[in-house]
This record gives C-alpha cells, sequence and structure tokens, in this order.
C-alpha cells in the first residue's frame, strides 16, 4: 500500500481559519490510485469518510473529526486543449483555483477575473458554487462546468452532466453522496490583452475591503434576497464583536476573524449571535454559507 494513512493529525493547518481539532484518520491522496487506496482503506475499517479541499470554507470542531478525513490539495492534474475557440480544461478535483487563474490568465480568458482572489479547490468550488459579487463574467464557478466526475464506495466512476445537477446559489445538488474527482470546464477564447491589469486591479480592491491578513473562512453567511449579509450585521453593531478569539472583522462585517487562537466554538458562537442579533433587529434570518464538519454536540 503506497498510500500513508495517519493518526490523530491536527486539522487546524488544512483550513484558512486555522481553528479545529485532529483527523481520527488522514491521508492526501495524490493520484486515483491513492483515492481508491484510501476508499478500500475506509471500507475495511469501517470508517466514515471526510473531504477536505482547500479548507476555506469550513469550521471544523474542536472535537476533531471521527473516521477517515480524506484531504484533496495535493489531488491535482490537469490537462488543456483548445480547439473551436473555445479552451477546455479537465483537472483533478484538489486543483486549486490559483492554478486555474494561471491557466486563464496565460490564454488571456476573462475567467481570470472571476477567479482572482478565489482561495480553495476546484472540487471545493463546485459544492459551494463559488461565485463573487462584482458583475464579472462568469460570476459563479459553474458557469465554467460541462460535466464533473465522482467515484463511488465501490470504486465506479461516475460522469454527471451539468445539465443533472442542480445549481443554485453557493451551493450544487446532485453529485451527493460520492466525491467528486474530476472537473471539465470550458470557455470561449475572446483573449482579452488588459487581463492581468484588471486581475490586478481586482485583487487590491479586495485588499482594501476584506481582512485579507487575517485567517477566515471569507464570507460566513450568505447573502439573503435583495440584500447585503454584511450591511445587516455591520447595521446592527456588531463589527468588533468578539468571543475568545473569534471577531466580527472591524474591515468586513461578514468575515469572522481568527485573532490567534479561536476556537471552532468560540467561532460558532459568534456566528450564532450575529444570526440571533440580526434576527432580532432586522427580522432577516441569515443562513449560513461556511460548511460545519466533524462531531459537534
Ligand atoms: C479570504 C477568503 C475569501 C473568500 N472569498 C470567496 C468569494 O468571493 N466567493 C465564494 O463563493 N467563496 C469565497 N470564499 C470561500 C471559499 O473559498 C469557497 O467556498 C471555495 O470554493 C471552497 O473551496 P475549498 O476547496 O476550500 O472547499 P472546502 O472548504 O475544503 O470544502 C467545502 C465543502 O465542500 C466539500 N468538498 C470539497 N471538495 C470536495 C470534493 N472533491 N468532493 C466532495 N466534496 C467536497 C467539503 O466536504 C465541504 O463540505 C472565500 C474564502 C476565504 C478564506
Amino acid at each position: 500500500m503506497s498510500l500513508q494513512v495517519l493518526q490523530n493529525v491536527n486539522l487546524a493547518e488544512y483550513t484558512s481559519w486555522l481553528i479545529g481539532g485532529n483527523a481520527e484518520y488522514f491521508c492526501l491522496p495524490v493520484t486515483m490510485d491513492d483515492l481508491k487506496e484510501a476508499i478500500e482503506y475506509s471500507k475495511r475499517n469501517q470508517l466514515k469518510i471526510t473531504i477536505l479541499g482547500g479548507g476555506s470554507n469550513i469550521l471544523i470542531s474542536d472535537a476533531g473529526v471521527k473516521g477517515l478525513t480524506i484531504c484533496l490539495k495535493k489531488f491535482s492534474q490537469t490537462t488543456i486543449k483548445t480547439a473551436n475557440d473555445n479552451l477546455y480544461i479537465e483537472t483533478l478535483s484538489g486543483t486549486s483555483k490559483s492554478e486555474l487563474l494561471k491557466i486563464f490568465l496565460k490564454y488571456r480568458v476573462t475567467p481570470a477575473l472571476f477567479m482572482a482572489g478565489l482561495p480553495g479547490d476546484v472540487g471545493g468550488g463546485v459544492v459551494m458554487n463559488a461565485g463573487v459579487a462584482e458583475n464579472f463574467e462568469p460570476r459563479e464557478f459553474m458557469q465554467l462546468v460541462d460535466w464533473i466526475e465522482v467515484i463511488d464506495l465501490d470504486l465506479k466512476i461516475h460522469r454527471i452532466e451539468k445539465s443533472k445537477l442542480k445549481v443554485s446559489y453557493r451551493h450544487t445538488d446532485g453529485w451527493q453522496p460520492h466525491i467528486i474527482t474530476k472537473v471539465a470546464m470550458s470557455w470561449p477564447m475572446e483573449g482579452d490583452g488588459g487581463l492581468l491589469q484588471k486581475v490586478k486591479d481586482a485583487n487590491l480592491l479586495r485588499l482594501t475591503k476584506q481582512p485579507l491578513d487575517m485567517p477566515s473562512c471569507g464570507s460566513v453567511f450568505k447573502n439573503p434576497e435583495g440584500h447585503k449579509a454584511a450591511q445587516l450585521i455591520d447595521q446592527c453593531g456588531l463589527k468588533g464583536f468578539q468571543i475568545g478569539d473569534a471577531q466580527v472583522s472591524m474591515k468586513h462585517a461578514n468575515f469572522i476573524v481568527n485573532l490567534n487562537k479561536a476556537t471552532a466554538s468560540d467561532t460558532w458562537n459568534v456566528m450564532m449571535h450575529v444570526q440571533k442579533t440580526v434576527l432580532e433587529k432586522k427580522q432577516i434570518l441569515l443562513s449560513t454559507e461556511v460548511v460545519r464538519l466533524g462531531e459537534w454536540d
């Protein structure tokens, strides 16, 4: 067996929030064979599987994650093709969005602008249908996607066309309960010469608006229909609200930053306080964008 399965691995360093307890069992598959070995291992030992992508939209419990955590951040290989004035990319799901950004920049296609500053992996981009508020084209990850491949627990691979997936705001359904292994994307090659400068400008703008110098998971709550979650939270006077080392960012009210040693329960309690306060003062129930993983009471 070439895949290494480790025990009691701290997961905080695999998340952008730098928060969370230990994985009971943990592995980092690089190839499809590794991933298959990981699935077989989980079956042999009757372990529940938890998938981590880039870890940029998850809150892992302080009690950690039971079973086998499969982190896909090294599961990355890409093929690129151009045909009929289109750029075609097929990539394993652990490829980072920053790798995609480089490809889009190389071919001077506009998804570069969308991808600039979007953390995490391609698989997480599909699951969360990651998107931006700006009027870019595309502005949601699934606009790029043609089909995905998933693997089931019997190691069978299934290809799912985008038309069979149910895509909504910050969420994609129709691939569960499997593991997304590959994502195929395409985009017309219209060739924008000024793209690099536009990407630099977009990154600078993000820097002025978001606390990118502190550990966070980006926006914690989804924008309710017709509203901006950040604005609602700000209007409730919650910027700077803090429990332990988890704080509603002073710079962007929909970000919760880890000031130093925030725990998952501090962070969750801040989220619940924000949700309750906004409901009381604005009669709007915020729903969380961030996904909780692991053991919670
Ligand atoms: C500073 C910052 C800024 C951000 N800005 C934005 C933004 O502008 N727009 C936006 O939409 N998001 C933003 N995010 C959130 C996050 O980057 C995105 O949601 C991203 O797409 C998550 O990808 P990930 O690989 O990190 O997923 P993870 O956080 O690792 O996982 C998210 C969920 O997907 C599941 N998952 C991941 N990969 C797979 C797979 N291959 N198969 C099955 N399940 C899988 C996980 O189990 C988990 O449930 C931001 C985050 C940060 C830290």
